[in-house]
């Protein structure tokens, strides 16, 4: 789960790690208003899902209110196209408008999970800012990088070592050493998956401050904490992936024409690496479950019906704990009240199949059943071609 910067700066706030004086806008009235509250020379930071906003020009430096304001005309409604975002960008509704501040050197310093060691681990570079990625990628001896033990947890010294390799000395390393310190506890106590400043700088007058602030929470730890659905931005979300997280659905789109509606992660897996094998190319992975019911298979149904790539549905469900019967009237329901019209291959097995193949075969869409998952997959092949 994501969060915006400014929320993201509030929880490294509350572990005393220092970041600019700012707020909040909703409108190009309040930016034009906390600009004034910031003595006029400010930052003015669109606040979406996605990070490369300083170059797509989602972050500038203004010196009056009335530039502020401008600034946030320019911006709110607007769709903000990064590297990070895909074509057709995110929109901006929150402007973060803070305090501009004098950098004399910028860093990059995380602590994401390794899922290959399955540990935290913390990144560090002396060349931190936009052009983080060319470093990673040109000069990858410039990025340091420590595993740190679950039992020890991260050690003062260790967190010394790196902070000496940044080049930070004296009360600078030391204000690092605890900066990391509490950046491991954000990411202990609030479940991350990844925390990330980028840049931490070197403000002209001496201090350690956080510029830039991402947060990734850990969604299978979001139940440990109340307040986090509600800091949640719906509408920096796909709407497909809103809909499918509502009723409890995985739903993950993929790049084909085929809809695929599947039961179970593994025959989901099975059913797209067939289709492939047929030459179909799944348009997305949904995986209704075992317990399902006919309004999650409807729900699931209209999921796929919304994805304008979607050309054909394949359906492919083993129905054990939930019939064939109903499965078949979930589908009907669903592709009457959306209109659908195109091609429909069903397979399935189980509970009530001839009954459900009844209903499907009586019910005037354009739908085929089939009765191996081979036959399935060449039929909808077929039917697209
Ligand atoms: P990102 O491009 O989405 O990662 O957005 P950032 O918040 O990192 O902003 C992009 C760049 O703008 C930063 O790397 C900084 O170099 C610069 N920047 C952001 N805030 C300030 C500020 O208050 N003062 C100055 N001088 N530069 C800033
Ligand atoms: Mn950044």
């Amino acid at each position: 789960m994501n969060i915006h910067e400014y929320q993201a700066k509030e929880i490294l706030s509350s572990y005393s790690i220092p970041v600019p004086r700012g707020r909040v806008a909703l409108t190009s009235d309040q930016v034009e208003r906390a600009a004034k509250e910031m003595g006029g020379r400010c930052v003015i930071k669109a606040q979406i899902y996605a990070g490369g906003r300083g170059k797509a020009g989602g972050v500038k430096l203004v010196h009056h209110p009335e530039q502020a304001q401008d600034y946030g005309k320019e911006l709110f409604g607007k769709r903000l196209v990064t590297p990070q975002t895909g074509p057709e960008g995110l929109k901006v509704r929150r402007i973060l408008v803070e305090e501009a501040v004098e950098i004399a050197r910028e860093f990059y310093l995380s602590i994401t999970l390794d899922r290959a060691t399955s540990r935290y681990c913390l990144i560090a570079s002396a060349e931190g800012g936009v052009d983080i990625e060319e470093v990673a990628q040109k000069s990858p001896e410039k990025i340091h990088v420590l595993t740190i033990d679950p039992y020890t947890g991260l050690r003062p010294y260790q967190a010394r070592r790196i902070a000496l390799a940044l080049g930070l000395t004296g009360s600078l390393c030391e204000d690092c050493v605890e900066l990391m310190l509490n950046l491991y506890k954000v990411v202990l106590d609030k479940d991350c998956s990844l925390v990330e400043i980028n840049p931490l700088v070197v403000t002209r007058a001496g201090w350690l401050m956080a510029m830039d602030a991402k947060i990734n929470f850990d969604d299978n730890a979001i139940f440990r904490h109340r307040e986090y659905p509600d800091m949640m931005d719906y509408s920096q979300l796909d709407t497909l992936e809103i809909n499918a997280g509502k009723y409890d659905l995985s739903y993950i789109k993929l790049s084909g024409n085929v809809g695929c509606m599947v039961n179970g992660a593994g025959l989901a897996m099975a059913t797209l690496d067939v289709l492939k094998e047929y030459g179909g190319e799944p348009a997305n992975f949904l995986d209704v479950g075992g317990g399902a019911t006919r309004e999650k298979v409807a729900e699931a149904f209209k999921i796929i019906l919304e994805d304008g790539d979607v050309k054909g549905v394949f359906v492919n469900i083993f129905g054990g704990i939930m019939r064939c019967d109903v499965i078949a009237q979930g589908i009907i329901e669903a592709a009457s009240e959306v209109h659908c019209t195109l091609p429909i291959v069903v397979r399935m097995d189980g509970s009530k199949v001839q009954e459900g193949k009844q209903l499907l075969v009586d019910s005037g869409l354009n739908v085929q059943t089939a009765d191996s998952l081979g036959e399935g997959a060449e039929r909808i092949v077929q039917m697209l071609g």
